[in-house]
């Protein structure tokens, strides 16, 4: 069933008013079809570890006898309770970055220590993680959001990278924004792909279930930086690495000042 209307024949104002009507019924029925793919593909996500779940225990209750067995089978179900609770995680913060309520306590901050701070904190390989800061950068932001965003980049430029490959992580300030990239020398993203990384669920090799993770991390870090008014760019070749940065634009953040 279509609600689109008939263009009537002619040039005149009804024929704008009915194609303008249209063009708006099609933007609907695209926003519906999205979340009716965002549900099914969450719901596809949360079924397989609930599998898993269910055959370990009818398994378990059937022809495990040994304690070391039971074991086993109680880390395995751990494992994915932890996958489920992490998805969760990321579709509730979708919904709230949705409805605009995750956005409650932007302050002033400083970036500069906030991002070094999350360096220092990392349990990466001291050497394989390189920060440079241009120190007293503030700005007015969510610490959360900012710091959900950052370790996001930070754990894919791993989960990404080569066995023995670095991270590095840039903030500076231009005339116009604030700039904080994090970038790898990892398996890199073929151009083709790069528009699409930002998309729900969407994975290059899903295949690579072993890196964890549904596909969602980057939707998040994208709409975090929408939140805060600014923009992400990926430039990335593949085979030998990709930096994403955010963009944050310093107008009407009145933090031109430095500490
Ligand atoms: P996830 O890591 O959970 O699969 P993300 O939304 O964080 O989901 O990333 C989407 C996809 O983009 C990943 O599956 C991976 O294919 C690709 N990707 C993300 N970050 C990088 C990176 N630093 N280097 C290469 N590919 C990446």
């Amino acid at each position: 069933l279509s609600a689109r209307v008939e263009i009537p024949p002619g040039k005149n104002e009804f024929v704008r008013l009915a194609q303008t009507f249209n063009q708006m019924f099609e933007r609907l029925e695209r926003s519906f079809e999205a979340e009716t793919q965002f549900t099914a593909d969450a719901s596809h996500e949360l079924r397989t570890p609930v599998s898993v779940i269910k055959s370990a225990c009818e398994y378990a209750e059937k022809y495990e006898e040994t304690p070391e067995e039971h074991l086993e089978t109680i880390s395995m179900i751990h494992r994915q309770a932890d996958k489920m609770s992490r998805l969760i995680g990321q579709l509730l913060s979708i919904t709230r970055l949705d409805q605009g309520t995750d956005m409650a306590c932007q302050e002033k901050v400083d970036l500069s220590a906030l991002v070094e701070e999350l360096c220092a904190e990392q349990t990466y390989p001291k050497d394989r993680l390189l920060c440079r800061c241009e120190p007293g950068i503030l700005a007015r932001v969510d610490t959360a959001l900012i710091t959900r965003l950052t370790q996001n980049l930070i754990d894919n430029g791993f989960k990404y990278g080569k066995p023995d490959g670095h991270v590095w992580v840039e903030l500076r300030r231009t005339a116009e924004e604030i700039q904080l990239s994090v970038k790898d020398d990892g398996i890199g993203i073929d151009r083709e792909q790069q528009e699409k990384v930002w998309q729900r669920f969407y994975q290059v090799d899903p295949s690579r279930s072993e890196r964890g993770g549904a596909g969602l991390g980057l939707s998040m870090v994208r709409k975090i930086a929408q939140a805060h008014g600014g923009t992400m760019t990926l430039e990335s070749i593949s085979g030998l690495g990709s930096t994403f940065t955010l963009h944050l634009p310093l107008e009407g953040m009145e933090l031109k000042e430095k500490i």
